[in-house]
């Protein structure tokens, strides 16, 4: 047995949300005294996401139209038994992946896409504004947007812009409008380009611009491709259809293993299984892995932070670098931010989940070694996971334990073969 299918029905009917089953509160979201941020957030996010972001709610019925599209772009994703992989380790431990790569635009972020897409159409937005940092979150809401009927206007790390022109081309040809930021579009963009012509931008003043963009115009909305609550409601599709397919197979997870940028793959692969752990239902390790070089959960402090750089976002409590940091410029756009979120966050300082930061040529090696034995290149975020999934495997191998550990694999990575080439040419630093 190779791959775990389900059927077009069994896309789910209902986002599962978390907060209705932790047993500690969640911090939440305040701002400063002499901003306006949560006054800002009616001015920028629809209503309907709103509602989600502050909901209780245990389960959130997911539109027939979000959930048309879900199997229009292939949900239920496939889980499939990494073989191969386990054959070459030699290790008796079962390893799974779940394949968020088969999405058209290549990762999980269409899951939320589509849904922020919906509502912001359904509040009356003619176009919607956001960040990207390698792109992947532009290219997901551009889809959306084309497939939802709005214009998107997409602000990308100028760093990534540069380093990955294919991916402007794959926005543009979903009709998404694009800007290196920093750009001269916003007023902070300008500021930032005043100071440093030649700034590489990070997620943080991306954020920012695409904020102001959508501030001062109530038929604009900001999506956001990570970090809040209501974009890792959303992304739990992922463990809920996981969660289906591993019952099928009378199979439960010891590990489960995702990278974290912002942390939404890794949220809505996990938190579905957090809540029979909580409950005492499942011993299960879950592991957040990210960037030696942006390692906010592993090396970030707990505390109030802004989510952007220019201090527009409410405060959340999260862990985080600081939102001036400015990462350097790795292979992995999209894993260079400053903060977290907030409820990945929470966990790890609870202890229900671990914090786990990996080098980069490890993590490249990782994924040459997978893209051998499985046949996937994966996104190099992915990558992170697959690097700690293989460390899992081969503790197993050392102990003899039969472990089953679950893999997300948030992308593909036909796209970022830049960093592969840096790789293979030993031009990439550890
Ligand atoms: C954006 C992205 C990530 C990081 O974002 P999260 O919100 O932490 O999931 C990871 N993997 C891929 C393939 C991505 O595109």
């Amino acid at each position: 047995m190779y791959k775990v299918t389900l059927s077009e029905k069994d896309v789910p009917k209902k986002w599962y949300n978390i907060v209705a089953d932790l047993p500690m509160e969640v911090p939440a979201p305040s701002q400063t005294d002499e901003g306006k941020q949560l006054e800002n957030l009616p001015n920028i996010f629809s209503k309907y996401v709103l509602e989600q972001e502050m909901s209780t709610e245990r389960w959130i019925e997911i539109p027939k139209e979000v959930r048309k599209f879900y199997q229009k772009i292939g949900r239920p994703s496939p889980l499939f038994r990494a073989t191969g992989l386990e054959d070459y380790l030699d290790t008796p431990a079962k390893i799974f992946y779940k394949r968020e790569d088969t999405s058209p635009t290549g990762s999980h972020k269409l899951n939320t896409a589509i849904a922020q897409a919906y509502y912001a159409k359904k509040a009356g937005a003619e176009r919607v504004t956001t960040e990207t940092g390698a792109g992947q979150w532009g290219s997901a809401l551009s889809l959306a947007c084309s497939l939802i009927g709005l214009k998107c206007t997409v602000y990308m790390v100028r760093v990534s812009f540069d380093q990955k022109p294919y991916r402007k081309t794959i926005m543009q040809l979903y009709n998404g409008e694009i800007n290196a930021s920093p750009s001269d579009k916003t007023a902070f963009g300008r500021k930032i380009l005043a100071e440093n012509p030649k700034h590489p931008g990070t997620l943080g003043i991306a954020i920012s611009e695409a904020v102001e963009d959508a501030l001062n115009d109530d038929k604009v909305f900001y999506t956001l491709g990570s970090v809040l609550n209501h974009v890792l409601l959303h992304q739990t599709v992922i463990g809920l259809e996981t969660k289906k397919q591993l019952e099928s197979i009378d199979e439960t997870p010891d590990v489960m293993v995702a990278c974290v940028g912002g942390g939404s793959n890794f949220g809505g692969a996990i938190f579905p299984f957090v809540k029979d752990k909580i409950d005492g239902d499942l011993d299960c390790k879950f592991i957040a892995v990210e960037p030696k070089a942006c390692p906010s959960l592993t090396q970030g402090e707990y505390k109030y932070d802004y989510g952007d750089t220019e201090g527009l976002t409410p405060l959340m409590k999260m862990y985080t670098l600081g939102h001036n940091f400015v990462p350097p410029s790795i292979h992995t756009g999209g894993l260079r931010y400053h903060g977290s979120s907030p409820l990945v966050a929470l966990l790890v300082n609870e202890g229900l989940v671990e914090g786990r930061s990996v080098q980069q040529t490890d993590v490249f090696k990782s994924g040459q070694i997978f893209a051998n034995k499985e046949g996937i290149i994966p996104a190099p975020e992915s990558s992170h996971a697959i690097k700690v999934g293989i460390d899992e495997a081969l503790k197993c191998k050392k102990t003899g334990e039969e472990k089953t550990i679950v893999i997300n694999l948030s992308g593909h990575g036909l796209l970022d073969l830049q960093g592969y080439e840096d790789f293979l040419e030993g031009n990439l630093e550890d």
